[in-house]
């Protein structure tokens, strides 16, 4: 298959395989046993997760590791909604995150009572400033909101937002930066939590990090043991948080380059398909050039995506983790492009993997599929 769906996950960078094939083999042992061996995984991971900190300019203590961005959204919204009930029972997203977020929320809401602001967005994606103005008040206790989206590449202007919540509330700011990472430079110092996936960035599956300034503190979702600092039980995946430093700086070392390449790609792809009948490319200035999304809207996203399939081309209609769903795109929606938009969009993405002769070869079966699968 010709692979267009980076956004979904990457494959994993040979240096990142050949170092976690060699911890798993050598180090496998529990990184919370004293004995010698146990305490070489503790090292590996400690270490790993100080390089990690410094990579990302803050402290090691601020970093969790977990299984996935999914759970360290979890814990960051859940966990501290829970954790902070006492001082407000207000929260505020935006109508546009990942499942992974509009989930936590919805059962924050409907189990918890806690009353939840969806944020609109701009037609180019971005929280309605606005919006996040009215919506503070003396109750609010979190704001989440990601830095890129991951159906359109749209970007959030996190310092402004930060700005604003920290200038007329004490409500903390967490970020989902996943499809950020290796692609903008990531504001820390005004994000009081913020989710990272290795597995977007040439990593590991079932390897991410949840940053969380010091002085918050977070109900546990996992019971265990200590491991953590309490916030997440279980035998630590040593091998794979020792890789993660190593991930983020190769992702963080040629990001540059990458944008550079990736950016040509994009415009040459975006200029072909300016051209076609009946598109509308969804994905604007506000975007990182990774993300393309593009609606033919004369050929449905799922007859779009099967023709493409067919022909040896993998690329994703809305968000992988809602792929299974046959609502429309709540993310296109959102924006206001329109019920056809949201139910004919698909999302092209793009990689310094990628080669122009692909992209070449992917513009031609978008001609003919949109040429011969259109409906009148
Ligand atoms: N947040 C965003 C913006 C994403 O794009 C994704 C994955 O697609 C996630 C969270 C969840 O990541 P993970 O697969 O590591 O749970």
């Amino acid at each position: 298959m010709i692979y267009f769906d980076y956004a979904s996950t990457t494959p994993v960078h040979e240096e990142v395989l050949n170092a976690y094939i060699k911890v798993l083999q050598n180090h496998y042992a529990n990184a919370d046993s004293l004995h010698n061996d146990g305490r070489k995984s503790q090292r590996l991971m400690e270490k790993s997760r100080a390089q990690t900190a410094q990579l990302l300019s803050v402290s090691a203590e601020e970093l969790l590791f977990t299984s996935c961005a999914s759970e360290a959204n979890s814990l960051a919204i859940k966990g501290f909604a829970l954790a902070h009930r006492q001082r407000g029972n207000h929260i505020i997203t935006t109508r546009v995150e990942h499942s992974s977020v509009v989930h936590a929320m919805e059962q924050l809401e409907q189990e918890f009572g806690f009353r939840v602001t969806y944020l609109p967005v701009n037609r180019d994606g971005s929280v309605d400033m606005n919006a996040l103005r009215q919506a503070l008040c003396a109750e609010t206790i979190l704001v989440s909101t990601m830095y890129v989206n991951n159906e359109t590449g749209a970007i959030n202007p996190i310092e402004e937002i930060a700005a604003i919540i920290h200038e007329q509330s004490r409500a903390v700011f967490h970020v989902d930066c996943v499809q950020a990472l290796g692609k903008l430079s990531i504001p820390l110092s005004d994000i009081d939590m913020a989710t990272f996936s290795a597995h977007k960035i040439y990593g590991l599956k079932g390897s991410a990090l949840l940053y969380k300034k010091r002085n918050i503190n977070l109900l546990a979702l996992i019971n265990g043991g200590q491991q953590e600092q309490g916030l997440r039980g279980g035998t630590a995946n040593a091998p794979v948080n020792t890789v993660f430093a190593k991930t983020l700086r190769l992702a963080l070392s040629e990001q540059t380059l990458h944008n550079q390449y990736v950016q040509q790609l994009h415009d040459c792809l975006c200029a072909e398909l300016s051209e076609l009948p009946d598109v509308q490319i969804q994905s604007n200035k506000n975007c990182v050039p990774h993300i393309i999304n593009v609606a033919f809207m004369k050929v449905g996203s799922e007859v779009m995506l099967n023709a493409l399939n067919e022909r040896g081309f993998a690329v994703s209609a809305k968000s992988t983790c809602s792929s299974k769903s046959k609502a429309h795109s709540y993310v296109i929606a959102a924006m206001g492009l329109g019920e056809i938009a949201a139910t004919h969009s698909i999302r092209i993405s793009l990689s310094h993997l990628t080669k122009p002769e692909e992209v070449d070869a992917l513009i031609t079966a978008l001609k003919e599929i949109n040429h011969d699968y259109r409906t009148k």
